[in-house]
């Protein structure tokens, strides 16, 4: 793939009229959040194994695995803050650059740097759900609860209840929303994700718009005249980005 600097990059955002971005684990480690799978992941560390953590039919029987991974990931996200990028996205989205921003994560790290139209196609925790009666609940609910019961019931009918992150075996949230969105853009930004995880990585295998894509380490898209690739650190290539477009102060 094409090299792609901060120079280009920026000339390509000042140029687009729409622009979408996707966003994977690699735009949260520098906030402290483990990419879930790297050496200092949090399933490394607290030995989750993410394929059982995230089983829905193990789920349904055997929920005390997936609520102790999301007790610790709680206690991790209560000390984070959202990483330059993200407040970089944030800005060219009040600009009115930034159409759209869809998510791999499952962090709140976007919405706390303040992006607006946030799709997070693997679901997160801002709402949860009985799977017996379907009745609603919101995160302070939830997490009243994380402190008072190891595996989460409902208050009407004491059914299991489950956040609204997008396990395995699970159709994804907003897809149909986000291709609309890909297929509405002129440019394609994606940030932190090495495009393995579909149908999430197919966004990016668009024809009519230019791609940039920032990620430190390998990523899995096929070269194109229209496809450029810069194996970076995310925060220092997008502090560039941010003075050559003049947004400095
Ligand atoms: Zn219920």
């Amino acid at each position: 793939m094409q090299t792609l600097t901060a120079q280009m990059c920026a000339e390509k955002i000042r140029n687009a009229k729409r622009v979408v971005a996707l966003t994977g684990a690699g735009i949260s480690t520098a906030a402290g959040i483990p990419d879930f799978r790297g050496p200092k992941g949090l399933y490394v560390t607290r030995a989750y194994d993410p394929d059982t953590v995230f089983d829905i039919s193990r789920f349904d029987h055997a929920p005390d695995e997936f609520y102790r991974f999301t007790h610790d990931l709680f206690q991790v996200i209560d000390t984070l803050k959202p990483t330059f990028t993200h407040g970089f996205l944030a800005e060219i989205e009040r600009q009115g650059k930034l159409q759209c921003l869809v998510t791999q994560n499952i962090d709140p790290l976007h919405q706390l740097a303040g992006s607006r139209n946030v799709i997070p196609i693997h679901g997160n925790y801002a709402t949860s759900r009985c799977r017996k009666c379907h009745a609603p609940y919101d995160l302070k609910w939830l997490r009243t609860k994380l402190g008072q019961e190891e595996v989460v019931h409902c208050d009407a009918c004491g059914g299991l209840v489950k956040p609204d992150v997008v396990f395995f075996g699970e159709m994804v949230n907003g897809l149909d929303e986000a291709e609309r969105e890909v297929t509405g853009c002129d440019l394609l930004l994606v940030l932190g994700s090495s495009l393995n995880v579909y149908p999430a990585a197919g966004l990016a295998h668009i024809q009519h718009a230019d791609v940039c894509i920032v990620n430190k380490g390998h990523v899995n898209l096929p070269a194109r005249s229209n496809r450029y690739y810069a194996d970076t650190d995310l925060d220092s290539f997008f502090t560039d980005v941010f003075g050559l477009m003049g947004l400095d102060g």
